[in-house]
């Protein structure tokens, strides 16, 4: 196997297993053959044919599945969903009862989502008690606080996502919660939003906050101003993000059993109370033939074929993963979500010379998640022949023509650490630059890397020398060297480079063909106004996306790429 030295450190580091003596015991060969053979299991028929192919699928690095997955697979009792959105009722039985829950998911390797509007306002009565209640933020801040405590196996901290509606009484407090300095390191907030706030902020009226208790009306501000605070936070700290519910729900795929109101933490996959789902990703830049005459082209036969054992993969998960709560398992097992999406995107366009700024790339994206998507649910209904429907099949948009195993197939996965393993660029984001220091996670040794796509195309043309060399390992950048044919440096373009309406277009291109979500870092410069974040708030609404999360660059003290990969 050709494993780049990134991917090497990062799996010993955390994914190959470890004796008493916290020596490690198994090669990467070893973990994908574990992991395969375990994902085998699973099939009633044909184990071995399954386990080869499974194995061949991740030691091409064609499709990883999220990390959970790669660390637990065949232990005993091993977890292997990142994904999981819990309940808060408002009562401390059931606020730390959830929080107790967390810890479990947490240590285990997954990462949380919850809504917190059903808990009654900071202030408002406690009868059992006769005091007032602590409300939403100080309940968060406690989550907060735990999940910093909790290693996820002993290898990183787990994620968060906090929802409160934008009709709550403490949404102001809410809003503002990221300002006060080194709060909330944990945790991706983001402001629940309906249709209705989008069209009150638009016609500049009055809007009213409501006691989830009572259900009267605790407050009416104007929805500029709220929207205005939200806009400012955003430009600020990059928190809160948006999370569109009604959005969320036009797209549920089983409706009938009730109203999703929360996602998992980076904001790919709207899920019930309880419910859980796998995440994998296929590497797009593995997925590039050389054709002639047109040279490098989109090989469709090896991307359907990763695709459809891919979905296998992900469902036989659904069937063996060990389930930490009755709960998990009902709801898990009765949808069978998961989310197959993609890695490599930029990567790919680079190796096509496409520009990811550019029409060709956003119809091109298009065109490759219709192709993930259609073939996906065409995975799914060929394994509902095989083993039968999902569970809740009959409550479902599917019902009664389209026999599905899966209540959903798709999501873009941030991909944080699976990129580093398939080395490639992270889910569908551009390249974030062309050069990069990296610090070793074992060795804390910094060193400096230059993309070997970006490498290979300059070698190709003739380009690559010293002096290109200095400038991508001084700036991470092409743009300002004035020898550069045009044509180049646009294909070469990185993320801050890159307009803003070009990322969201990338958004809207994947949101397009993914029934779950799409978790996607809109990149801005430092001097980007205020107005250029309400604008991009505002056209994620229209552009039908489900959430939305900017970061304008030099913009919080420790900047992070993913928001949630924190440690
Ligand atoms: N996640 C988590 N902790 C982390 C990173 C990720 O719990 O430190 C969860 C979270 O639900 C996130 C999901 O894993 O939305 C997928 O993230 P990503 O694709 O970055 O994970 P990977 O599989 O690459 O580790």
């Amino acid at each position: 196997m050709k494993l780049s030295k990134n991917a090497l450190q990062l799996l010993n580091a955390r994914y190959l297993l470890k004796n008493s003596e916290d020596e490690v015991i198994e090669t990467p060969e070893q973990l994908f053959s574990r992991v395969a053979k375990y994902v085998a299991s699973a099939e009633n028929e044909d184990k071995e044919k399954w386990e080869d192919r499974f194995n061949d699928l991740l030691t091409h690095l064609y499709f990883l599945p999220n990390s959970p997955t790669l660390m637990n697979a065949g232990l005993p009792n091993g977890q292997l969903s990142a994904c999981f959105v819990l309940p808060v009722e408002d009562s401390l039985s059931s606020i730390f009862t959830t929080l107790k829950n967390t810890a479990m998911i947490h240590q285990s390797g997954g990462g949380t989502g919850y809504n917190f509007s059903q808990l009654r306002p900071k202030g408002d009565m406690v009868s059992s008690s006769g005091g007032v209640s602590s409300g939403p933020m100080a309940f968060i801040k406690i989550y907060d606080t735990a999940t910093e405590h909790i290693r996820q196996g002993g290898k990183r901290r787990g994620a968060n996502m906090g929802i409160l509606n934008v009709d709550h009484p403490d949404i102001e407090e809410f809003i503002l919660a990221k300002t006060a300095g080194d709060t909330l390191h944990n945790f991706n907030l983001s402001v629940g939003i309906t249709d209705d706030f989008m069209e009150t902020v638009q016609h500049e009226r009055d809007w009213k906050l409501m006691n989830p208790r009572t259900k009267k009306i605790a407050k009416t501000i104007k929805a500029k101003k709220l929207w205005d605070q939200i806009v400012s936070q955003a430009w600020a700290t990059g928190d809160p993000g948006l999370i569109f519910l009604d959005t969320l729900n036009k797209h549920n795929t089983v409706a009938e059993i009730g109203k999703i109101q929360s996602t998992n933490p980076c904001g790919e996959v709207p899920l019930f109370e309880y419910e859980s789902c796998n995440l994998g990703s296929i590497n797009l830049s593995k997925m590039v033939t050389l054709k002639e005459p047109e040279g490098t082209a989109v090989d469709w036969n090896k991307l359907e074929r990763a695709i459809a054992s891919a979905i296998r993969f992900l469902d036989n998960i659904v069937s063996i993963n060990h389930y930490l709560l009755p709960q998990i398992a009902a709801i898990t097992k009765n949808n069978r979500k998961v989310g197959l999406g993609v890695m490599g995107w930029a990567e790919m366009l680079a190796l096509l010379n496409i520009p990811y700024a550019s029409e060709k790339a956003i119809l091109l994206g298009e065109r490759i998640m219709q192709f993930v998507q259609s073939k996906s649910y065409m995975a799914s209904a060929e394994l509902a022949k095989e083993r039968g429907d999902f569970p809740n099949w009959k409550k479902s948009t599917f019902h009664p023509n389209k026999h599905m195993r899966n209540a959903t197939c798709n999501s873009i996965a941030p991909t944080g650490s699976i990129s580093v393993i398939a080395d490639t660029s992270y889910s569908i984001e551009p390249l974030y630059a062309l050069a990069y220091k990296r610090v070793g996670i074992l060795d804390n040794q910094t060193q400096m890397e230059v993309n070997p796509i970006f490498v290979g195309k300059m070698q190709a043309l003739g380009l690559w020398t010293d002096q290109v060399k200095n400038e991508v390992l001084n700036t991470g950048s092409i743009q300002q060297l004035e020898h550069i044919p045009k044509k180049v440096k646009k294909v070469f373009e990185t993320s801050l480079e890159i307009p803003w309406e070009y990322h969201l277009k990338h958004q809207q291109a994947f949101q397009k063909y993914t029934d779950n979500a799409v978790s996607k870092t809109i990149n801005l410069i430092k001097s980007t106004p205020k107005e250029t974040v309400s604008d991009i708030y505002m056209t994620a609404w229209k552009y039908g996306l489900k959430g939305i999360t900017i970061y304008r660059d030099g913009s919080k003290a420790d900047q992070v790429l993913q928001a949630c990969h924190l440690n």
